[in-house]
């Protein structure tokens, strides 16, 4: 396997102190390195009969839409609030303080679509978590979870396992 981890940068008390931010931009800049994350995580999702990747605003645009690519699927951004145009299906979930909401627009996906979540980053799971409830609403069969990089010490897959355990999660890195 590719050393995806040598591409990813630890930023230190941003975007506040005591945060250590995993910035993943290098291995977009990179082109060998892009081209290994896009087969990685292609290779491991082929066969499944994929047709649409949804990836969560910002960064989930740019793993996703390579990769659906690859897979010869569709790409559907996964927004927040008031950002896409026309009408949407939205699902809130809990952040560390608050709470904040996702949107997608509803005719993006249907009952006919085996969807594909991709995030650059799971660190509580609650954004994969809310997306890939989103998609299972709109009647879809949600068959994966991928990341370049899992915070495995925030437990994200506790999070997943309760409703998802037929959704694998799968990570290129893995911080534990
Ligand atoms: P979660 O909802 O799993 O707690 O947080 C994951 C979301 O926050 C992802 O959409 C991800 O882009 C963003 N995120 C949180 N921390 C980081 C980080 O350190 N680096 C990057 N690149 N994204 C992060």
């Amino acid at each position: 396997m590719y050393d995806f981890e040598s591409q990813i940068v630890d930023i230190p008390d941003y975007p506040e102190p005591g945060v250590i931010f995993k910035d993943i931009t290098p291995l977009f800049g990179n082109p060998e390195a892009l081209k290994a994350m896009t087969d990685a995580l292609a290779e491991h999702f082929a066969g499944m009969g994929i047709t649409k990747v949804v990836g969560p605003e910002a960064r989930g645009f740019m793993v996703g839409v390579p990769v659906a690519v690859a897979l010869g699927a569709g790409f559907v951004p996964a927004r927040k609030p008031g950002k896409l145009p026309r009408e949407t299906v939205s699902q809130s979930y809990e952040l560390e303080y608050g709470t904040d909401s996702i949107e997608i627009h509803a005719d993006a996906i249907s009952s006919k679509d085996t969807v594909l979540i991709l995030d650059d980053l799971v660190a509580t799971g609650g954004t994969v978590e809310a997306t890939g409830k989103l998609v299972r609403d709109m009647g879809a069969k949600l068959v994966g979870y991928g990341c370049i990089l899992e915070l495995a010490f925030l437990n994200p897959r506790e999070k997943l396992t309760p409703s998802d355990d037929d959704v694998e999660l799968f990570s290129l890195v893995t911080v534990d």
